[in-house]
């Protein structure tokens, strides 16, 4: 991010109609951000953004790659980034105040007096959500799972011994009853 602007569109200047921003964000934008388990991401952010009298329509096509951990055995994987998000940026007095009581997500507003609307939060949320809520390593051709096998056996273990600490807890818990 050398240029901190980039991510600044000064709408004020901008005809009422659509216009159209490209962004594309790599390891160092997210790092920035703070993103956790996102490694070698590359996303493409188209935003359409619709200028109208008081108010703005903001559309944000994802697209792009990012590696990913299983769900269940912690591989990295590469994941396809893609989603469309919206959002209503309106334009009023008391923006803070506005903000605050607002509870549809996808409305924003700010002041009338702003002239530029800052977009690399939202592009660093957008992307994030972007990834599908189901990361798994997905499976062969003979329809076995592809995640690490060894992983899958030690958490099995893990989870044998779990269950055998419970029961035996169980067990004295009864004695203690009987008694
Ligand atoms: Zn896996």
């Amino acid at each position: 991010m050398a240029n901190k602007r980039a991510f600044e569109i000064a709408f004020v200047g901008l005809k009422p109609g659509v216009h159209e921003f490209n962004y594309e964000l790599d390891d160092k934008f997210f790092i920035e951000k703070g993103a956790e388990d996102f490694a070698n991401a590359k996303a493409d952010v188209k935003l359409s953004l619709e200028k109208n009298t008081g108010f703005m329509l903001l559309k944000f096509e994802v697209g792009g790659k990012a590696d990913v951990s299983c769900d269940r055995c912690g591989n990295s994987l590469t994941m396809d980034l893609w989603d469309e998000f919206k959002l209503v940026v309106k334009l009023v007095d008391n923006p803070d105040e506005m903000n605050l009581n607002e509870e549809d997500p996808d409305v924003f507003y700010i002041s009338r007096t702003e002239s530029h609307l800052e977009v690399s939060d939202w592009l660093y949320e957008f992307v994030l959500l972007s990834v599908p809520t189901q990361k798994m390593c997905g499976e062969d051709e003979r329809g076995g799972s592809k995640c690490n096998k060894e992983v899958l056996e030690k958490l099995r273990q893990m989870e044998v011994k779990e269950e055998h600490n419970a029961n035996t807890l169980w067990k004295g818990l009864d004695k203690f009853k009987e008694n």
